[in-house]
């Protein structure tokens, strides 16, 4: 059979094949080509260069393996935040704070300061000279002691909460960042 005349498909050059020939090399861009003949045409066809498909479908399918893997830690932290929330007066929730527990304790402490203040100037108008409360105030001092132990209760319960969603939040946001970074890594961008 005769020689016949084509062209790469991929960068256009000359190129001549022996008849029976079904796939041949371009010699200037080293390309693979598939000779396609027809009754009324015959031309080139690049070979998809297989490794670097297969590579491409693996990086396609981490890709795709690790935007789930977002999806699903992003799902699960949206479950373990609501378990995380401190309940609010008006139903609802918000998020647990060490500065609202220390507001919590300043408040009864306060409270408990103004309660002594307040009995002591009572104590002094009703028992002028008196230094100590006489017996039917001896209940004052237990009952002055209690805002400050309720604040520091609700401190201690809320700085709890802050210290569990506050480690909670850092470990999703270091998995979400690493799981991210990834992606990005499997899609170039
Ligand atoms: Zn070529």
């Amino acid at each position: 059979m005769d020689a016949i005349a084509l062209s790469c498909q991929k960068c256009g050059a000359a190129l001549r094949a022996e008849g029976a020939e079904r796939f041949l090399t371009c010699g200037f861009c080293r390309s693979r080509l598939e000779i396609l003949r027809s009754p009324d045409s015959l031309r080139t066809k690049v070979l998809e260069d297989l490794e670097r498909t297969n590579a491409g479908l693996a990086r396609e399918l981490e890709a795709t393996r690790l935007r789930l893997a977002l999806s699903d830690l992003d799902r699960d932290w949206h479950a373990e935040r609501e378990t995380l929330m401190v309940r609010g007066e008006n139903g609802g929730s918000f998020r647990p704070r060490r500065a609202w527990g220390v507001l919590a304790a300043v408040i009864g402490v306060v409270q408990t300061v103004a309660w002594y203040s307040i009995a002591a100037g009572f104590e002094s108008r009703r028992f002028p000279g008196a230094d100590v409360p006489r017996d039917g105030f001896a209940f004052f001092p237990y009952l002055g002691i209690l805002p400050a132990a309720i604040g520091i209760g609700v401190a201690w319960y809320q700085i709890a909460r802050a210290r569990a969603y506050d480690h909670a939040l850092a470990r999703y946001e270091a998995e979400r960042a690493d799981l991210a970074a990834r992606l990005r890594a499997q899609t170039g961008t």
